[in-house]
Formats: structure tokens, sequence, C-alpha cells
């Protein structure tokens, strides 16, 4: 093992900043603000050199992406001069954009990859404890976005795909004993389809070396082996005669594929047998790869929909669910991996960001309700410091980090379960703006999730599952009404599907909802049955528009202002049932 870093160090190093969390924030917060106080975004705000906490707060206000967003722009364009940092920005990340309809610039820097690579090794090093691994592979479903140059001339391509291609993330992988299967022509290889594939290829072609099956987002490790289930006999058939199937066209790809490929006709029994001897497949990860330990990507948040497959892939393998971060920057590392997922909390790491927390009071949920993008106009919620947080509350999550974003509201609200010294374990609750709310009524993603979970109960019955789902709010109609669209694994029988449809309206528990539903002050939900693939679809769309695979969430709600999506979700609809529930 190349000795990059010592795990028992990596533990102490994160024991002493926790334990003097508070010393550490103030600490990291002078530090940004001495680099940086030059920046123009600094001085507006009348900051004048001053670094301590309270002449920050009053001083700055709470910036949404939108606030920062003419700063970002100008940076993009090449204006070089100190906008938002000391030091110019020369990489540019697309986030994900998944819940807004459209990617969005953010800064990226040399701290931001730092500060990746210490949230990936403190993780490592707690993981390693609970499970060790060898000096395997990891089979590993990443890709990278296109990376392209900016009008002003800056690289620009997802947080991912900047952090994929750095050399530090590769000496911090080798470090963690987890190479990955595929070449880098793979990963970042133009068409992802191609690329899945190819990763289930060299996966199956390092079988018995592979320890770690993981993405950034679990939702592509359930993604792989759906395709899988469609691709089997195919990579077999690659893999007994040798040569690479021609649906693979990209010539980087082929090249560096063809090059790991040698004919075993051997492996190819082997593959077979397993598949032919696996009952609807379940536990094909273990049979595949039989030196597995775990399962690694995150798992929280919108990716807790995809668990029930995962597991169902895993057998018996212990899923571990990995960091919380942004392409904003991160947040926290998950020390406690023998958690299930839906446990995982995220332990705060004080010396990479300086944070704040909006309590969630009565005043600040009518904030958070906003389903807009907007400047935030209201009085300005009052913050607590990352110590000051208290176990069991809900906060609206702020940071200001190394990469010029100051006080800036990520948009996610987080509970806090615990503390790790004096800092913080964080649990992910919800996306801010991604709420179901037609008047008192007040549904987040998770009760969307909770819903869909339910109803998929009966379509179970009929051995059939939901793929995917995603929900609109339709004010065409007087009152309006909530949709849900479904990608059924199957056909279902109308009679389930009517049964599905009445038990989604009755799982929306929130008195708002109900009672709203009672009056008729909010017509009856709507379930749409999808053409199978309609989810490929709409990934497509926000490939094409510069996202990467690896950062990709399902859109839990399609807004009338993501009018690409839900042209593909309406285009796409095969049936549509409308509840009977509240008579
Ligand atoms: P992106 O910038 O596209 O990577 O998306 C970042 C967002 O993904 C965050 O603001 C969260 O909403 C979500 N996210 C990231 N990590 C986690 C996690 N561990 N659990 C739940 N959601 C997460």
């Amino acid at each position: 093992m190349e000795k990059i870093f010592d795990p028992e160090e990596v533990i102490e190093e994160f024991e002493f900043l926790s334990r003097d969390a508070e010393r550490v924030q103030t600490e990291t917060l002078r530090k940004i603000l001495e680099e940086n106080g030059g920046a123009k975004y600094l001085q507006k705000w009348g900051l004048d050199g001053r670094t301590d906490p309270e002449s920050f707060k009053a001083c700055i206000p709470l910036a949404s992406h939108n606030d920062l967003e003419p700063y970002i722009q100008r940076i993009v364009d090449g204006d070089s001069s100190s906008l938002l940092t000391g030091k110019p920005i020369t990489t540019i990340s697309l986030s994900s954009g998944t819940t807004q309809g459209k990617p969005k610039f953010v800064p990226f820097s040399d701290e931001l990859m730092e500060s990746t690579m210490q949230i990936y090794r403190t993780s490592f090093a707690y993981r390693n404890r609970e499970f060790p691994i060898r000096n395997g592979k990891a089979l590993q479903f990443i890709y990278g976005s296109k990376q392209f140059k900016t009008k002003g001339g800056l690289a620009a391509g997802t947080a991912t795909t900047n952090v994929f291609s750095g050399s530090p993330y590769k000496k911090t992988m080798k470090a963690m004993q987890s190479s990955c299967c595929s070449p880098d022509e793979v990963i970042f290889g133009s068409d992802f389809y191609q690329s899945l594939y190819c990763h289930l290829l060299c996966g199956l072609i390092f079988w018995d070396q592979v320890e770690v099956v993981s993405s950034t987002f679990a939702h592509s490790i359930v993604h792989a082996f759906r395709t899988f289930e469609q691709a089997w006999e195919e990579l077999c058939a690659d893999i007994r005669v040798g040569c690479l199937t021609n649906r693979v066209t990209v010539p980087s790809v082929r090249t560096a594929v063809s090059k790991l490929l040698k004919p075993n006709p051997e492996l190819a029994d082997r593959i077979y047998e397993k598949c032919m001897g696996l009952s609807n497949w379940y536990g094909l990860i273990p049979e595949l790869f039989p030196n597995v330990k775990y399962i690694y990507g995150i798992m929280t948040g919108s990716m807790e929909p995809y668990l029930k497959k995962l597991r169902h892939y895993a057998g018996e393998l212990p899923l571990l669910s990995a960091d919380y971060g942004s392409s904003e920057g991160w947040i926290g590392a998950n020390i406690d991996p023998k958690l299930p997922p839906e446990s995982a909390a995220y332990a705060v790491l004080p010396n990479i960001a300086y944070f704040e927390f909006i309590p969630l009071t009565e005043h600040v949920t009518s904030q958070i309700l906003d389903n807009s993008e907007s400047t935030f106009s209201s009085m300005e919620p009052k913050t607590v410091g990352l110590t000051e947080v208290k176990v069991g509350e809900e906060y609206e999550i702020i940071f200001t980090n190394f990469a010029g974003l100051y006080r800036y509201r990520l948009g996610d609200v987080v509970k806090v379960t615990r503390f790790h010294n004096a800092t913080p374990e964080l649990q992910f609750v919800c996306r801010r703006n991604l709420l179901l709310n037609i008047n008192i009524d007040k549904n987040t993603e998770k009760d969307l999730q909770l819903s869909v979970e339910a109803a998929a109960k009966l379509l179970a019955q009929e051995k059939l599952e939901v793929v995917d789902f995603t929900s609109h709010i339709d004010l065409s109609t007087e009152p309006g009404h909530y949709v849900i669209f479904w990608e059924i694994s199957g056909e279902a029988s109308e009679e389930v599907l009517k049964e599905c449809c009445n038990c989604l309206d009755r799982s929306f528990v929130d008195a708002g909802y109900m009672s709203s539903r009672k009056v008729n002050a909010i017509g009856a939900l709507e379930l749409r049955v999808l053409k199978r693939g309609t989810f490929h679809k709409i990934i497509d769309h926000y490939v094409g528009l510069g996202s990467a695979l690896s950062q990709f969430k399902t859109p839990r709600c399609v807004g009338t202002n993501n009018s690409k999506v839900l042209q593909i979700l309406c285009n796409n609809v095969v049936q549509c049932y409308f509840s009977t529930a509240f008579g």
C-alpha cells in the first residue's frame, strides 16, 4: 500500500478537530476571510478586513445561489479580478441541477479538492476499522461529464468530474486500496450507456478481486444492475470470445476495454450458471463478486427509494452510505458505517467551512415552504453556530467556504442526531424547496417517498415494483391536485392501479392535505403510469445539459418551470387514474 495517509492518524486528526470544533470554526472563518478579504463581494458589504464571526454575520447577508450568480457569471465570462475570492477562480463546477431543472455554475478550487479528499479519507478510516479491505479493486459506477471551456476560458465540468480527473483523487483511491476496475476512458467516455456496459464488463473481468461496489449516489448502482439484467448474455458472449460487442462504438473506450478483454469461456460459463441459478436476481452482487465486503454510495435523502432494490441485489452484504456534500462544498463524513443507511448521519468536519444553521421554527418554516429560488426577501433569520445546534432539532444549513461562497443557503434541511465530541452529526432531511404544496398542505420529499412506498406494497402483490417516480402540482384544473408519475417494472391490473392511486392519496397524512382533500380544496390525486424507459429519457435529457450520471438525482417534483422534463413525462403517460379515496 502506498502510504499517502495512515487511517489511524486520520482518525486522530478528526478526533482532535471535532473535540475543538468551536475554536476550529473561528479559526477557519478567520483563514477564509484573510485569504479573501480583498474580494469585491466582501468589500461591497463593508467587512473592511475584519475576520471575527460577529462582524462577519453583522455585515454579510445570507445568500442564495441567485444572489451570487451575477458574480459567478462574470467569473465564468473571464473576469479574473478578485470578485469572490482573493485568488482567481480557474475551474467551474456544474451542480446536477436536477431539482431546479438546469445545472448551476459554482466555483471549484484546490481547497475544495483538498476538503473532498479529507472527507474521503476520514470516512474511509472509520469504515476500514469495521470493514477492512485487502488490496482489491472497486467496481465503481462513476461517470465524468463533458468537460469544456467557458466563454471566459475557464475549465468546467460537474464537480465529480473535476474531482475524478484530478491527481489527488487517484492518489487517495490508491491509498484507500480501491483502484477502479475500469480504465479512465470508460469513466470519461462520451456515451454513458456504453460506459455503463464497460464498467460491468471490467468488473466481471476482475470478478474475484472486486472488494467494493460503489458509486457517488446509490441510484447509479441500481441502474447498473437493472442494466445487467438486460445485458448479461451479451456480456457473457463478449467474455467468452474475448471481443467487445459492436454496440460499444466510442473509439477510446473500445481500445481501452479491448486491451483488458481476453477469451475466457470458463468465466462466461460461471456467470451464465450464476445468473440461471438466481431467483429474480436476489443476491446478484455477491454471486457475481464473491469477495465484495460492502456496497458503498450516498444512500440517504432522494436515494432512499432505491434501497429496497439495492438490498435485493446485495443479498446479505452491508450497505454503507457515503458522505454528505454538494458541488458547492462538503459538509460531513459518515463515521458510523455500521448504521443502516436509513439511520446514517454525517459528522461535520469543522475545518472545511464555517457553518451556520437556521433553526426551523414556525417563522422560518414559512420561508422553507417558499418554492421559489428568488432572493430571500423577508427579515433575515437568526442563525446558530456549529456547536450551538441541539440534538433532535431541524435546521437549514448555511456555509461559508474557501471557494467564494459566503453565508450560502445550500437549500438542505438537516436534523442533528447526536454530537461526536463537539461537532454535530447531521441526518439529511430534505431539500428546502422540494415540497408538494397547494394551500395549507405541506408535504416533503420524504412524505412523497412514504406515500409511494405504501402504495408500492400493493403492486408487490403482483410481483411488480416502482422503477422510479416523480410528482407534479397540477393547477390547470380548479381545485389544483397532486399528480404522481410512476414507471412500473411490468403491467399491473387496472384494479390494483386504482387501489394504488387511492392508497397514494390516503398516505399523505399531513393534516393540511387531509382536511383540504375532505372539503375538496385539493382535488383527487392523479396517478399517471409511464411507458417503460421514461426515466431513461429524463436521464438523457440531463446528460444532454451537461450533467453526469454520477450526480443524477431524479427530480421528485417537476414544476412548470422544468417544462422539458414535464413534457417528457406527459408525452409518455399510458394510463391515468383519479383517486376515489375521499369520496
Ligand atoms: P450536487 O451538487 O448535484 O452534488 O447535489 C448536492 C445535493 O445532493 C445536496 O445539496 C443534497 O441535497 C444532496 N446530497 C448530497 N449528499 C447527500 C447525502 N449524503 N444524503 C442526502 N442527500 C445528499
